[in-house]
């Protein structure tokens, strides 16, 4: 499939685009070369291209590029806004999870995977190439279209930072089309949680482990006996916590006097996750009351929770633009965030849609062609939804 009709994905095209793309190593925060090569490929699809610099807010050497594509307008005028009066915002992160350096990926019986050493790096250049072809499709047909934003962020793999970073009022459209999720094509993720970061310093107090136990105040004991107190995994359908690193201790012979210990917990119920925040905060107070130590928590909202439902317009307009290649809609949750949490957080509501590749951040991650192109069918779906009718 995709070769047929004129006007329609290239299936052969979007192949080569995809590979190009995974073979320009870019790792969170060395988004540097793929910026370059896609602010190339936006300007020769007729695009104004502008990179940001929220590169800066989080030591990465490059920001996240804005485009935009004048719309033809309905009576071919310059400049045309949508019938429905909106304009999209297809958006996907240029960053991977981990390098992939000399990558060659491999197609086996109509699926590409990576090498088996690497990652595939279709989280997230397939969302990537899936706009890139919509955008070539519409220069080369000539089709009638409004305007139309790009953007391509940096930084999403650790921590949304290009999303967060960019300038609001730079943002080239008013409702968001984020092709970043690990579903097949047709899944519109519309609930998502919460996630609060916390990192907690407990601090006893140190004395000789052998001679003068008794003076000391054990910090690692202290943190343990809070965590034990704790759940730990998946709380509920909607909630999960974790404990994630620990660091703490000097020697066998020394009571140890600080802890650190850094964990989230996510829910897409608020009222569960302020509970959960508040039964962590008072397990490790009440230990190291107990234990006469003393506890700082620091807590950080990594990214807010959105639900969203039917009657969203952004969500109405990827269901119409998936029926338009004669797929059911998914509207499902998903327990991780993505750069549609920041924009939701934002004012700029957003979808997160299934971008076709499966096993992301493993070594085991494919994306089979047909999913590619039905990215691309998505992109270019988008788009003629919020076309003007003229
Ligand atoms: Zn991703």
């Amino acid at each position: 499939m995709g070769n047929g009709k004129a006007g329609d994905v290239n299936e052969k095209r979007l192949i080569e685009s995809f590979i190009g793309l995974v073979k320009i190593d870019s790792p969170s925060k060395e988004e540097k070369r793929v910026a370059e090569y896609l602010q190339a490929q936006l300007r020769q699809r007729g695009l104004e291209v502008r990179q940001d610099d929220a590169g800066s807010t989080f030591g990465g050497e490059a920001g996240n590029l804005h485009a935009t594509l004048k719309g033809t307008g309905a009576a071919g005028g310059a400049g045309g806004s949508a019938a429905k009066g909106h304009t999209p915002l297809l958006c996907a992160h240029m960053d991977t999870v981990r390098a992939a350096p000399g990558l060659e990926p491999q197609i086996r019986d109509g699926v590409i995977h990576s090498d088996g050493k690497n990652i595939l790096a279709a989280d997230d250049k397939a969302g990537v190439a899936a706009i890139l072809e919509a955008l070539t499709v519409i220069k080369e047909t000539g089709r009638p279209h409004g305007d139309v934003g790009i953007l391509f962020t940096v930084g999403e793999e650790i921590g949304l930072f290009g999303a967060r970073g960019a300038d609001k009022d730079s943002l080239a459209g008013d409702l968001a089309f984020v092709f970043d999720s690990g579903s097949e094509v047709g899944t519109i993720i519309v609930d998502t949680p919460t996630e609060v970061d916390l990192t907690i310093t407990v601090t006893g107090k140190t004395a000789h482990a052998g001679v003068e136990p008794e003076k000391g105040i054990n910090a690692i004991h202290v943190s343990a006996k809070a965590m034990a107190a704790l759940p730990t995994g998946r709380l509920d359908p909607e909630t999960t916590l974790n404990f994630g690193v620990i660091r703490g201790g000097v020697a066998t012979n020394i009571v140890p006097e600080h802890t650190e210990i850094e964990m989230e917990t996510r829910s897409r119920n608020k009222a569960t996750l302020d509970r959960l925040v508040a039964q962590v905060e008072g397990a490790f107070h009440e230990q190291a009351k107990s234990a006469g130590a003393r506890v700082e928590i620091k807590k950080d909202e990594a990214y807010r929770g959105f639900k969203l439902t039917e009657k969203d317009e952004v969500v109405r307009v990827a269901m119409e633009a998936v029926r338009r290649l004669s797929l059911e809609s998914r509207l499902s949750p998903r327990g991780g965030g993505s750069d549609a949490n920041i924009f939701n957080m934002r004012g700029l509501p957003a979808v997160n849609l299934g971008a076709g590749y499966a096993d992301d951040h493993t070594s085991r991650e494919t994306i089979p062609v047909e999913q590619l192109v039905r990215a691309a069918r998505l992109a270019l779906a988008v788009i003629d939804v919020l076309a003007p009718r003229g």
